[in-house]
């Protein structure tokens, strides 16, 4: 089946959007296509339980071959297609990115990318730190702006057990000092919570970000999310925001903070004495569905308009060159992106018992 025409489970039709009046491509609810998020491979060298469950990603596990990937061409062309449609943030993700062979050659091509009004794309990338050590100032120097790294613990035991193949929290940590001395500015630190795992690490996490760095890194609470289907997600060790938010701020007060701009996905807040800021991702308990600006593009050219959609839309056919160039290419992600629609978490309750097979957390990038 043509996964454009393909009926998606849940889908409410909605009219279709207005023409864009601010550069952008808008999709049936309005929400302007901003952001692309790249997977470039779908290995991992760690096992984290809410996203690789060992049990399912063992030895036996195959991951996509070498040659369906698509190549750093490739992934150029859907991203200079996509900042001509109104897209300013490239998000590089995985997988683990950083096991990409060449990557820095990859981030030199998308820099080098420029918006239709000439400015270089806001280029980030999502790691889990355990290479970042030796790789920072390289990829710093090849033009990357923005780095966000995953860590779930301070304490080194329960670190190895998040990530399962007991990589030591010391190696993360010098990977993020690294990055600073590199020259990244505002590192994000993102913590995936799951009540009675690792909530008990939060607090030693906020400690740790406000004494050390100066405030430079911004700690980021995720909530638990039921992406894929493999993950034993349980609404019980889903730690919502708004309890987590209120124990930190039992131990040092915090003040909200404005949204730096749309589509953001975390709220901010401020330590009340200076010691910096940190966010709450809450896509459980506040689901942020019309503000979602973001597509995600897989290693083996998938586009998926949403986390939990259940299925993407091919473009290798069109980027090998099969059906045709550029302009096709450019027209295609318009027709996906104006035909939008996806809003799960605003819709989790009622489509949840649908449990429609839906593609893994390390294959969408998150
Ligand atoms: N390997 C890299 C990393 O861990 O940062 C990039 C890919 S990972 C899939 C991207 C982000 O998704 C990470 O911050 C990770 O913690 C988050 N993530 C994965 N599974 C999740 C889940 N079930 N709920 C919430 N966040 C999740
Ligand atoms: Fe790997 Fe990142 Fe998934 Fe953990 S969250 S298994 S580090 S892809
Ligand atoms: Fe975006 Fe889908 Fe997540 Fe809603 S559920 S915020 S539409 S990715």
């Amino acid at each position: 089946m043509d996964a454009r025409t393909a009926p998606l489970l849940w889908m409410p039709r909605v009219p279709a959007a207005p023409a864009p009046t601010d550069g952008a491509l808008h999709d049936r609810r309005q929400r302007p296509w901003r952001d692309l998020r790249i997977s470039l491979t779908d290995r991992c060298n760690f096992r984290c339980g809410y996203c690789m469950p060992r049990s399912r990603f063992g030895p036996g596990h195959r991951f996509l071959p070498q040659a369906q990937l698509l190549s750093f061409e490739e992934i150029t062309q859907v991203a200079r297609q996509a900042l001509a449609l109104g897209v300013r943030t490239l998000r590089l993700t995985g997988g683990e990115p950083l096991l990409r062979r060449d990557l820095t050659r990859l981030i030199r091509q998308l820099a080098a990318l420029r918006t239709p009004d000439g400015r270089p794309p806001d280029l980030a990338l999502t790691s889990n730190g355990s290479l970042l050590a030796g790789q920072a100032e390289a990829l710093r120097e090849a033009g990357l702006a923005r780095l966000t790294v995953s860590l779930d613990a301070l304490d080194d035991a329960v670190f190895r057990r998040m990530n399962d193949v007991g990589f030591p929290v010391a190696e993360v940590l010098r990977g993020l000092d690294a990055a600073q001395r590199a020259g990244f500015e505002r590192i994000k630190v993102n913590m995936v919570v799951r009540r009675g795992v690792n909530d008990g690490e939060a607090l030693a996490l906020a400690g740790h970000f406000r004494a050390n760095y100066g405030g430079a890194m911004v700690l980021r609470f995720i909530e638990f999310m039921d992406a894929g289907c493999h993950n034993g997600w349980k609404m019980d060790e889903v730690l919502p925001s708004d309890e987590l938010r209120a124990r930190i701020a039992a131990r040092w007060p915090l003040q909200p903070l404005p949204a730096t701009r749309g589509g953001e996905t975390a709220q901010r807040w401020r330590y009340a004495d200076g010691a910096g800021e940190i966010g709450f991702i809450s896509s459980v308990s506040h689901a942020f569905c019309g503000d979602c600006t973001r597509a995600r593009l897989t290693a083996d050219g998938r586009l998926y308009t949403c986390l939990f959609a259940t299925q993407g839309h091919d473009l290798r056919p069109l980027l090998r060159g099969a059906q045709g160039g550029e302009a096709e290419l450019r027209a295609r992600l318009a027709a996906i992106w104006a035909d939008r629609a996806d809003a799960y978490s605003e819709q989790r309750e009622a489509l949840r018992p649908l449990r429609p097979e839906r593609a893994d957390m390390h294959v969408l990038g998150g």
